[in-house]
């Protein structure tokens, strides 16, 4: 079959919450994927940083065919050898104290929202059904009612109400605004120490500390959603590390099994999630033996091929190439290690014509937000890769 009539089967029969590019993709391997007529393309999203050890790492691959021959599933009514291992692993990689496996990155964010709901009751206090949560504007959490509850973007909210009660708004990187908005019922702020999906926007240097020293001093819970940011993607392990700081709760997901498989998890440095009892939350898929035999390997991947060293080395080298495109419709170029965005003023015309023709090129984008083109490829690239990508993004972006 060929593309065009790959595109006529989803559009007919699929729903269409998504536009993408079309382009079909039937095998992938490190940085490249290739589509159902064999042309080859340069993967530039990662499938939102899900994939940093690269499409179909073989050792991953392996954990994941030798799991799934011995035992996949067991559901937490009984224990599993694989687990306990996944738990020492994640807690020794990013000095955490307890960690809860969920699925996709949304339950991750659901779980951290009941934890820090049901010990701002039971441990500080707040009267019942009472209870606050500060995020920020323009953030991404996912797509549950309770996670778009709080989103401030009208095209992930309108017609899906009504909505989960319980949040409060102020702007991201405004430590200031975050201190007002904190009342005696507020419990945790959430936040994510970069905002992908809003178009990698970083927020001024300070302001994860300035955001931890508030959290300290009105005794509430911070928690960081590391879902893209997290396992390597900014050259860092996690991004919090690029100020020094610790959240109490860290969401994690994406490249904790490579793109093989749905694995997130709240990690804990508190005693936030032992305000958890048996049967209160849960989860069949869960910490299952599958999933955590392809997280330890993710894991494994990422720190022996020192790809989060690989991150920050090749993000200041793509970025700086980035940088030297001259073109005034660029407003600008951003990024933390293999996280980048490249902003154009709004009378540009837009981003997604730039992406279409960098794939007629060779290369994978995804436009965000109309204007902004995000660079994030699997952190496996090398030097010569970088340098074949430039010069097809050089010309295209020059235009
Ligand atoms: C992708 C993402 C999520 C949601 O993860 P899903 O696995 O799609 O549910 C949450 N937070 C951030 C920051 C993300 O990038």
């Amino acid at each position: 079959m060929k593309s065009q009539e790959y595109i006529l089967l989803e559009d007919e029969f699929g729903a269409h919450n998504y536009k993408p590019l079309d382009v079909v993709l039937e095998r992938g391997e490190g940085i490249w994927v290739w589509d159902v007529e064999g042309r080859r393309y340069m993967d530039c999203l990662s499938a939102y940083s899900a994939v940093n050890q690269g499409h179909c790492n073989k050792r991953i691959m392996a954990a994941l065919f030798e799991q799934a021959e011995k035992l996949t599933l067991t559901s937490r009514a009984f224990r599993n050898d694989q687990l306990g291992l996944l738990y020492k692993e994640l807690c020794d990689l990013t000095n955490s104290h307890k960690v809860l496996p969920m699925n996709s990155g949304a339950e991750a964010v659901e779980t951290a929202i009941k934890a820090v709901r049901k010990w701002g009751y039971q441990i500080k206090g707040v009267p019942e059904d009472k209870a606050e949560i500060i995020v920020c504007r323009n953030n991404f959490h996912g797509r549950t009612i309770t996670i778009i509850s709080f989103s401030t973007d009208s095209t992930s909210t309108s017609g899906f109400g009504p909505f989960t009660p319980g949040f409060k708004v102020v702007d991201f990187g405004d430590a200031q605004a975050l201190e007002n908005a904190i009342t005696t019922n507020t419990v945790a702020f959430l936040v994510e120490p970069i905002q992908g999906e809003a178009g990698v926007v970083i927020p001024p240097d300070g302001y994860l500390k300035d955001v931890r020293r508030i959290c300290n001093e009105k005794g509430i819970v911070l928690i960081f959603d590391e879902i893209q940011t997290g396992l390597g993607r900014t050259g860092k392990m996690l991004a919090e590390e690029h100020e020094g700081v610790e959240a109490d709760l860290t969401l994690i997901g994406k490249a904790l099994s490579g793109g093989f498989y749905p694995v997130s998890a709240v990690l804990s440095n508190t005693e936030v999630l032992g305000v958890l009892k048996p049967g209160e939350h849960g989860s069949t898929f869960g910490g299952n033996p599958l999933a955590c035999a392809v997280a330890r390997a993710a894991l494994k991947v990422l720190v022996e091929d020192d790809l989060i060293g690989n991150a920050e080395r090749m993000g200041a080298y793509f970025m700086e190439g980035l940088r030297k495109i001259d073109n005034p419709k660029i407003r600008e170029v951003r990024g933390r290690g293999l996280l980048i965005g490249v902003e154009f003023h709004p009378d540009a015309g837009g981003a997604r014509q730039y992406c279409e023709k960098l794939k007629d090129a060779g290369l994978l984008c995804k436009e965000t937000h109309e204007t902004i083109i995000r660079f994030a490829p699997p952190l496996v690239i090398t030097r010569e890769d970088i340098d074949w990508a430039m010069e097809r993004i050089a010309p295209i972006l020059s235009e």
